[in-house]
C-alpha cells in the first residue's frame, strides 16, 4: 500500500498509515514520542491534545512537539528522574574524590608515623632529643589529622543529606509513576510488580489470591451519561472498593473499568466472601446525580477469583482470574466465580475472542 496516498476513513481502517500520513503531511520526524502523541490524537482520547497538535500546524518544531508531549505524555516526570539520576552521579563522585583525599593524607600520616619510628630507633640520638621529636611529630601529625578528618566527616554528612533529599524526590516520582491519577489506586505497572513479587518466593502462594474486577456494561454508561461521568463513576468504584478492605490490602486499577485486589494470608473461600462483600456493597451503592435526580446506577461488578498457587507464573494466575472473570460475565454478570480448571476448556474458544 502507499502509505503516502490519503485514504478515506471509512474504507480503511488502518490508523498507523493515517497516522504515519498526518506526520508527514506535518513535516514530523518519525520517532516513537511523535508517533505515540499523534496516534492518540489521531484516535481523539483526548480533544485537547488533538487540537494543540493541529494548532502547531504544518512545520512543527521538535521542541514544540516536546513541549506538548511533555503536558500529556508525563515526560516531565521521565525528565524529572533524569535529572535526579544526574544529581546522584555528580554527589557520588563528590564522595569519592573527597574519600581519595582523605586516603592521600592518611598515607601521609602513616608516612609520619613512619619518619617517627626511625627517628626513635636510631642509634645516634639522645634519648631526650628522641624523646621530643617524636612527642612534637606525632602531636602535629595527630592534630593535623583530627582537623582532616573533621572536615572530611562534615563533607561526608553534608553529601549524605542531599543524597538522602534526592531519594526522597526519587520516592516520590516513583509513587507518581506507579498511581493511577483518576482513582489514586496503584496502577498497572506497580501491579506487575506486585504480582511478580508473590512469584519470587516459594512461600505463601497457597494463601495468595488475586480478585479481578470489571464493571459490567461500562460501555453503556459512557454512552447514555458521557465520558465525565464515567469517570466519576470509576473513580466511586475504586473507593467502595478500597473501603472495603483492610488498609494493607493491595488494590490497582489494571485497565480502564478493570481492577484487581491481591489478598494475602487468605483462603480462597475467604478471598471468595470478599470478593462478594465488594460486589454487593457496590450493588446497593447510589449513583443519584443529587442535582439532577438522574439516576446513573445500578453500577455492578463481574469478579474472578483464583488462588495464586494455581497459576505457574504471574501471567498464568492473571489469566486465570480473568478466566473466571469471564465465566462470570458469561453467566449474566454482577457475580462473583472462582477459577476451575473445567472452566479454561470450556470458556477458551470464546474468551480468546472475548479479549480480542
Ligand atoms: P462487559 O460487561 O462485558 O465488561 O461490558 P463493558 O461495556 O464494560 O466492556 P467493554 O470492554 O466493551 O467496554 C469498556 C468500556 O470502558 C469502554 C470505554 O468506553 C470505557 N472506559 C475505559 N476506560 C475508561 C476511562 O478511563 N473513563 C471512562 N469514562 N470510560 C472508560
Ligand atoms: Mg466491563
Ligand atoms: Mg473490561
Amino acid at each position: 500500500m502507499n502509505m503516502a496516498q490519503p485514504q478515506p476513513k471509512v474504507q480503511v481502517p488502518d490508523i498507523a498509515a493515517q497516522v504515519t500520513y498526518a506526520m508527514r503531511q506535518m513535516g514530523v520526524s518519525p520517532i516513537p514520542r511523535n508517533y505515540e502523541m499523534f496516534y492518540e490524537a489521531y484516535i481523539g482520547s483526548n480533544p485537547k491534545l488533538t487540537k494543540e497538535l493541529a494548532a502547531l500546524g504544518s512545520r512543527a518544531t521538535q521542541e514544540e512537539l516536546d513541549a506538548v508531549g511533555a503536558q500529556y505524555f508525563g515526560r516531565h516526570q521521565t525528565t524529572a528522574v533524569d535529572g535526579a539520576h544526574t544529581k546522584i552521579v555528580k554527589e557520588l563522585e563528590g564522595l569519592v574524590t573527597m574519600l581519595r583525599q582523605e586516603h592521600a593524607s592518611l598515607e601521609s600520616y602513616n608516612k609520619l608515623l613512619g619518619e617517627t619510628y626511625s627517628r626513635i630507633t636510631s642509634k645516634s640520638s639522645s634519648s631526650a632529643d628522641l624523646l621530643h621529636s617524636a612527642i612534637s611529630l606525632l602531636s602535629d601529625a595527630t592534630g593535623s589529622k583530627m582537623a582532616g578528618g573533621q572536615v572530611t566527616m562534615d563533607g561526608v554528612e553534608a553529601k549524605s543529606r542531599e543524597m538522602d533529599d534526592i531519594r526522597k524526590e526519587l520516592d516520590e516520582y516513583k509513587k507518581i509513576a506507579n498511581t493511577d491519577s483518576l482513582t489514586r489506586l496503584h496502577n498497572r505497572r506497580a501491579f506487575d510488580d506486585r504480582l511478580a513479587a508473590v512469584f519470587d518466593s516459594q512461600f505463601g502462594r497457597n494463601t495468595t489470591a488475586l480478585v479481578i474486577c470489571d464493571i459490567d456494561h461500562f460501555k453503556k454508561v459512557n454512552d447514555t451519561f458521557g465520558h465525565p461521568v464515567g469517570d466519576k463513576i470509576l473513580a466511586t468504584v475504586a473507593n467502595v472498593i478500597k473501603s472495603n478492605m483492610r488498609k494493607d490490602v493491595f488494590v490497582a486499577r489494571t485497565g480502564g473499568e478493570e481492577f484487581a485486589i491481591i489478598l494475602e494470608n487468605t483462603s480462597i473461600d475467604e478471598a471468595t466472601a470478599v470478593a462478594e462483600r465488594v460486589r454487593r456493597s457496590l450493588e446497593s451503592t447510589p449513583f443519584k446525580n443529587s442535582k439532577t435526580g438522574v439516576n446513573y446506577g445500578p453500577v455492578t461488578l463481574s469478579l474472578g477469583v483464583c488462588i495464586a498457587a494455581e497459576g505457574e507464573n504471574p501471567q498464568d494466575l492473571y489469566q486465570k482470574s480473568d478466566v473466571a472473570l469471564y465465566s462470570a460475565k458469561s453467566a449474566g454478570r454482577n457475580r462473583t466465580m472462582v477459577f476451575e480448571e473445567g472452566m479454561k476448556k470450556e470458556l477458551s474458544k470464546s474468551w480468546l475472542l472475548y479479549k480480542k
